[in-house]
C-alpha cells in the first residue's frame, strides 16, 4: 500500500542520496513542525544529504526560531534542483508550493505528507489523512514505520505541530489517538510549558498595540452567514510598518477576533500588497468555511480556511458575503464536510 511504498522510497536511498524537504509557503507550526521532525528522523536514520525549505519569504516566524532542526533549512533559491527523494508536508496542492513546485516533478520520487480533505494526490506516492488532525500524525507513524525512535529534538517539533493544528488541544480533531500521540512526545522529557510560552504566549510589544487598533475595527454582521453571525476585521500593510510589526505577527489575530459569541464565522483580511490580501476564515461549525474560500479560490479545512483575495478590503469582505448567503447543500443544517 502507499505506506509500504513510502518506507521503500526513504529505505532505496543510495548512501549519498539527497533529500528535499517542502512545506506550504508562510509555514505555520504544523508545516514547519512535521517537516523538520520527519527531517531529524531522517538524520538518525543516517541520511546524510537533507535540505529542508518552503518558498519566498524565507523568514521563519518568531514563535518558531526555537525549533530543533532549524539546521535542516536552506532558502528556496539555494534548494537541490534535483533531489533523489522530495517530501512534502501540509501542502493540499502545488499552488502552496510557489517556485518550489518543479522540484515535485523532477526525475527523483515525490512523497506528499498531508491531511487536507482536499489534498490533489499530486505526488509519486500520497500520504494523506483527511482523519489525522495534523500531517505530523502522518509524520510520526511514517518514522515508526521506518523504525526511527522518538527523541527530544523530533518530539518537540511534532509537539509545535500537533498542538498548534488542533489549537492546543481544543478543536474536535483532538481524539484519544491524539493525547496518546502526545503522551508518546512528552515522555521524551520535553517541556510544555517552555514550548508553550514561546510558540503561543510571546509576541512583541508593538504586536499587542496593532492588535489592539485592529481588533477595535471588527465588525459583527449578525445577518450575515445565514443567520449565524460573522464578525471581520482587517489589517493592512501601513498598520504593520506603523507598528514595526513583521506580516506573521497576524496569524495570531483570528484567536481574539473568533471568540465573538455571536458570530460563527470569523475572518481576518491581512493584506499583502497593493490590492492583495490574505484572507483567514474559521467557522465554530454551522458554516463550511472551506466550501466559501475554494469558492474564492483558496481552500483548507471546513472549520479552518483561506483564499487570496483581489481588489479593496470592502470589495473583498462584499464576496465573502455573497458566498455566506449561499445556503450549504441539503440545508443549513448539514455540518457534513
Ligand atoms: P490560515 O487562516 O491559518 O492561514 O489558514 C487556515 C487553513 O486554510 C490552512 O490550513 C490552509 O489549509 C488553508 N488556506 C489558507 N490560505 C489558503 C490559500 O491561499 N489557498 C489555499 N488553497 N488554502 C489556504
Ligand atoms: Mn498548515
Ligand atoms: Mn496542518
Amino acid at each position: 500500500d502507499d505506506w509500504d511504498a513510502a518506507v521503500a522510497a526513504v529505505r532505496r536511498l543510495p548512501p549519498d542520496g539527497r533529500v528535499l524537504l517542502v512545506c506550504h509557503v508562510n509555514p505555520d507550526g504544523d508545516a514547519l513542525g512535521s517537516m523538520l521532525g520527519f527531517g531529524l528522523g531522517l538524520r538518525r536514520l543516517g541520511v546524510r544529504q537533507i535540505q529542508a525549505t518552503f518558498p519566498d519569504p524565507p523568514e521563519v516566524p518568531e514563535p518558531f526560531r526555537g525549533l530543533p532542526g532549524l539546521e535542516l533549512l536552506v532558502p528556496a533559491a539555494a534548494a537541490d534542483p534535483a533531489p533523489d527523494l522530495v517530501i512534502c508536508f501540509d501542502a493540499a496542492s502545488v499552488s502552496r508550493l510557489g517556485e518550489l513546485a518543479d522540484r515535485l516533478a523532477g526525475p527523483g520520487t515525490a512523497l506528499v505528507l498531508d491531511h487536507h480533505a482536499s489534498n490533489t494526490g499530486f505526488g509519486d506516492v500520497n500520504l494523506v489523512d483527511p482523519a489525522a488532525a495534523a500531517t505530523s500524525v502522518v509524520a510520526e507513524e511514517l518514522l515508526a514505520r521506518l523504525g526511527v525512535a522518538l527523541d527530544a529534538g523530533i518530539a518537540e517539533c511534532l509537539y509545535v505541530a500537533l498542538s498548534t493544528d488542533t489549537g492546543s488541544f481544543r478543536f474536535d480533531a483532538t481524539t484519544p489517538a491524539v493525547h496518546e500521540m502526545a503522551a508518546r512526545l512528552l515522555a521524551t522529557g520535553i517541556r510544555p510549558g517552555d514550548i508553550s510560552r514561546r510558540v503561543f504566549d510571546s509576541r512583541p510589544f508593538g504586536a499587542v498595540r496593532l492588535f489592539g487598533e485592529v481588533l477595535g475595527r471588527a465588525r459583527l454582521e449578525p445577518e450575515a452567514a445565514t443567520g449565524h453571525g460573522l464578525v471581520w476585521t482587517y489589517a493592512t500593510l501601513d498598520d504593520l510598518a506603523r507598528h514595526e510589526q513583521r506580516p506573521y505577527v497576524l496569524e495570531a489575530l483570528i484567536d481574539p477576533v473568533r471568540c465573538t459569541a455571536e458570530a460563527d464565522v470569523s475572518c481576518v483580511v491581512k493584506q499583502t500588497g497593493p490590492r492583495e490580501w490574505a484572507v483567514s476564515l474559521r467557522s465554530k461549525g454551522a458554516t463550511d468555511v472551506s466550501r466559501v474560500a475554494v469558492a474564492l479560490g483558496g481552500g483548507g479545512h471546513r472549520l479552518a480556511a483561506g483564499f487570496t483575495g483581489r481588489g479593496t478590503v470592502d470589495e473583498v469582505v462584499e464576496r465573502i458575503r455573497v458566498e455566506l448567503a449561499v445556503p450549504a447543500p441539503g440545508g443549513g443544517a448539514d455540518r457534513r464536510g
